[in-house]
């Protein structure tokens, strides 16, 4: 099958009605037909048709622990406490584990409505910290995790070096992550050859030395002058202040200066930004990526949203939560809280900027229901959905908590991998991530 018809769609400009879908044999959209009837013999969408969204940061292994850190380890937990119990797991994880953690991640992701994901990985190595016979083992198991799913995957493999501003020496629990820049532009060539959608991630300023960031991004030039490129910029207060005890200059500030900034790069929770450090990612045409149930979660900081006059993305990063209505939801509370007001985004001006967004944050062609688009969309259709305008439906889901029953459907590249809200690996996916976490449990213990 290659169409399908909606009585309405969110279009790349807004809702149409009677929609008809034609995409070819590769899942990629021929065109977009609005104001046309069903044709005979061709499926009529079971209720509003949306694209897909991209989820633009991921780290997969996480998602074991997703719910097992909410209780207060120390006087004053944060981040830093929190990331200590996170080595603790990425210490353990086998390649095994980790393919299973990410396949079950993955179907809960489709079933939550993202359609794609851009994977920040940075488990590497052995848990001694030796490198795998292949160096891109790890790597590879999260392309099969996702080609198992079914989900989009844009591969990031992190450049990770030093444990602080001014080449600070690595930890011993960060060895797993250590690689020099060839060895990660190896993993980026394997990829590559296993036509998957690679870029790099220089995992922040703190871990990564200037120098190394030069000679890794003429690295990834050479390679593939589109490859997308995230960053963790500026998360957390600690390291503002550290980068500008090291530079003079703020993380942003610093990175527009020292490097080529432009649409390719996605800024990870550009948290604390200076209005001139605003002015200046917006000119250049990165994309900002929010996770705000994650922020919340580690206690980072709000993004001022309404100060930005550029292109962001949604990604559910630590897994905290993995519910793409629900980042929707919690981003524009976290701006009504700060402003005491209401409706600064609605659910349909977050909903097409977010895909946009995370198209560009992806470096694939997911940037809604248009020709040259993937076929990647959701149909939401639900009893409580029933007499509400196109709008009104959209809202419901992302504000109105009616997700988990409105994901009724979910395809990607032409292709129904959810069907009346369940798919297909969903259970088998249960297991594997099940036995994965216990022995993860017993190992960290
Ligand atoms: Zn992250």
């Amino acid at each position: 099958m290659t169409r399908l018809h909606a009585d309405h769609a969110l279009l790349p400009g807004g809702f149409a009605a009677d929609v008809l879908l034609d995409w070819d044999e590769h899942g990629q959209l021929r065109s977009v037909a609005t104001g046309q009837p069903c044709p005979e013999g061709v499926e009529r969408a079971a209720g509003l048709l949306v694209p897909g969204l991209p989820n633009l940061h991921s780290h997969a292994f996480q998602r074991a622990f997703a719910g097992l850190t909410e209780y207060r380890g120390s006087a004053q937990d944060s981040f830093w406490t929190w990331r200590d119990l996170m080595y603790r797991f990425a210490g353990a994880v086998t390649p095994d584990e980790l393919e299973a953690i990410a396949t079950h991640l993955y179907v809960e992701m489709l079933c939550a409505g993202y359609t794609s994901v851009c994977e920040f990985h940075y488990v590497h190595h052995d848990p001694a910290g030796l490198p795998h016979a292949q160096l891109a083992e790890m790597s590879l198991r999260l392309v099969a995790a996702a080609r198992r799913a079914g989900i989009g995957l844009t591969l990031l493999p992190v450049l990770y070096q030093s444990s602080g501003f001014g080449a600070r020496p690595a930890r011993d629990d960060q060895r797993r992550f250590l690689n020099g820049v060839d060895d990660l532009l190896r993993i980026v060539e394997t990829l590559r050859r296993a036509s998957v959608r690679a870029g790099v991630a220089p995992h922040s300023l703190r871990a990564v030395p200037p120098q190394a960031l030069n000679r890794l991004l003429a690295g990834l030039a050479a390679l593939d002058p589109t490859a997308p490129i995230h960053i963790h910029i500026a998360e957390q207060m600690q390291e503002v202040r550290d980068c500008l005890a090291w530079s003079g200059q703020r993380p942003l500030q610093w990175l527009l200066e020292h490097a080529p900034v432009d649409g390719r790069w996605c800024l990870v929770h550009a948290t604390h930004l200076d209005d001139a450090e605003r002015a200046g990612a917006a000119a250049r045409g990165a994309v900002i990526g929010l996770c705000p149930s994650t922020e919340a979660n580690l206690g980072d900081g709000l993004f001022d949203l309404q100060a930005w006059r550029g292109a962001w993305g949604i990604g559910s990063d630590s897994h905290a939560s993995v519910d793409a209505p629900e980042e929707l939801r919690l981003l524009e509370y976290g701006q009504r809280l700060a402003r005491q007001q209401r409706n600064l985004c609605t659910a349909e001006e977050m909903w097409r900027a977010a895909v946009l967004g995370g198209a560009q944050a992806a470096g694939r062609p997911v940037a809604g229901l248009a020709a040259g688009q993937q076929a990647d969309f959701l149909v939401l259709a639900d009893p409580m959905l029933q007499g509400l305008a196109p709008e009104q439906q959209l809202a419901s889901v992302v504000f109105a908590s009616h997700r988990r029953h409105a994901v009724r459907e979910v395809w990607v590249g032409g292709r129904r991998l959810v069907q009346n809200g369940r798919h297909a690996e969903a259970e088998a996916a249960q297991r594997g991530f099940l036995a994965a976490r216990a022995r993860l449990l017993e190992a960290t213990r």
